[in-house]
């Protein structure tokens, strides 16, 4: 299977070199040049993640060097489990899908493993790949916790300082090589400009042989599939139903895997695109036109995105139009939804999922009891406890995996926001180490 840009101009291209080079270099986006489209109809829903993810990737690796292992890059990447819970007996149509238990309690993990474990994969005689992840929230951790202890590739973690939580810039800060983190002096955007400005620079993305782990990344998105696919299919055999999915949504990644699967056959009904005051694509959703715009802060920080990394993806659907719906939920609304589910259940959504939730509400009873709906649950609510602890009026314990992230000793790197801190510090990664 090969990819090809969204502009259409340029060749086709493997998995591998996609994966590789990020954009395409028209400016566009690679996407497969056409989905299989019967891959996943046959899932029962015993399969594990593991197996499911195979299954839904293995076409589009199919011929090139990372078929061989994809059994095993699987079986690495989703080694947690993504269990579906009832969150309000007294109200069963409602499931929730919960991404957070992987070592860094948010769905990120999903992608960002398999990336990292493919690169490690791809590791050839020149020297490691390095990984460049601006970070205001989980993409950092994730990449992170995968990277540490690989060969063959490593990573830089660019943060901004005084702009992330106490426990975001513990979870940035505490892996080990071959993981470093940069405490920016500025804020996301400064993180984000710093890196583009590395690529741009052709000799020293040669030199490190520079590799982005954001979401327009194919190993990241496409995987995603997989537990919305699985979990689909475990609804559907317990109800004969395909389930309704709502996806709370910032860059699209998460949103285009869904369309993505369900167009290859997976049991996915209507999928409800939930974002937060951030309104660029509930506008389109309502004009047809997308206008990206700057982005506003919200309590779902992980969302807040004025352009959507992936959109182009996301209009180079065929057969788009009523497929697909955007709910747009305001923080008041969160905060709402957060304490009612509290109140009437015990169950405590993040931020982000609360959007979910709210989009849940906010359908019609018709809609409603049509058919059962799963709602992503994109991160663990400890992640956000000094949002959530407030509304709900408890504490949040931290589960296993994010209490061995808080034993870990933290390190960062004060760098100001200019590419020479970060060519020096790219410099002083090639040093041999003196022991
Ligand atoms: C990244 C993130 C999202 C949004 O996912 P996209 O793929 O960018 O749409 C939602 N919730 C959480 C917790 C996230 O970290």
């Amino acid at each position: 299977m090969n990819f090809v840009s969204t502009r259409r101009a340029g060749a086709p291209v493997r998995f591998e070199d996609a994966i590789l080079a990020g954009t395409a270099q028209d400016g566009g986006l690679y996407v497969p040049e056409r989905l299989p489209d019967d891959t996943l109809s046959a899932l029962t829903g015993t399969e594990c993640i593991a197996q499911t993810a195979r299954i839904l990737l293995q076409p589009f690796v199919e011929g090139g060097p990372l078929a061989p292992a994809l059994d095993a890059l699987c079986d690495e990447a989703f080694d947690f489990d993504a269990p579906l819970v009832t969150p309000d007996p007294a109200r069963p149509g409602l499931v929730a899908l919960e991404l957070f238990h992987g070592p860094t309690g948010a769905f990120k993990d999903f992608g960002a493993r398999f990336l990292i474990a493919c690169l490690s994969r791809l590791a050839d005689q020149d020297g490691p790949r390095t990984v460049l992840a601006a970070t205001s929230g989980d993409t950092g951790g994730a990449v992170g916790s995968a990277t540490q202890g690989r060969a063959g590739v490593r990573a830089i973690i660019l943060f901004p300082k005084g702009r992330v939580s106490a426990f975001q810039r513990h979870q940035l800060t505490c892996w080990d090589a071959p993981v470093s983190a940069l405490e920016v002096e500025g804020d996301f955007d400064a993180c984000q400009a710093l890196v583009k400005a590395a690529f741009a620079d052709a000799g020293l993305a040669a030199r490190h042989r520079l590799t982005s782990a954001n979401s327009i990344n194919l190993a990241r998105l496409l995987p995603q599939g997989a537990h919305l696919a699985r979990a689909c299919a475990q609804v559907r055999s317990r109800t004969g139903i395909a389930p309704g999915l709502i996806i709370p949504t910032g860059n699209l990644g998460h949103g285009v895997a869904a369309l993505y699967a369900r167009a290859m056959g997976a049991s996915i009904g209507p999928v409800i695109l939930a974002t937060n005051a951030n309104a660029a694509l509930a506008d389109w959703a309502a004009t047809g036109t997308y206008r990206p715009r700057p982005s506003v802060a919200t309590l779902a920080n992980a969302m807040d995105v004025g352009a959507a990394n992936n959109f182009e993806r996301l209009a180079a659907l065929p057969g788009l139009s009523g497929s697909v719906s955007v709910e747009r939920v305001e923080d008041d609304a969160i905060r709402a939804r957060i304490i009612s589910d509290y109140i009437a259940s015990g169950y405590v959504w993040c931020p982000h999922s609360a959007t979910g939730a709210e989009a849940y509400a906010r359908l019609g009873a018709a809609e409603r009891n049509a058919r059962p709906w799963i709602v992503a649950a994109t991160a663990h609510p400890y992640k956000f406890a000094d949002i959530v602890e407030p509304l709900i009026g408890r504490a949040i314990a931290p589960p296993p995996a994010l209490e061995a992230v808080l034993s870990r000793p933290s390190r960062a790197i004060l760098a100001q926001a200019d590419l020479p801190a970060l060519t020096r510090h790219l410099a002083s990664l090639e040093e041999p180490v003196l022991s």
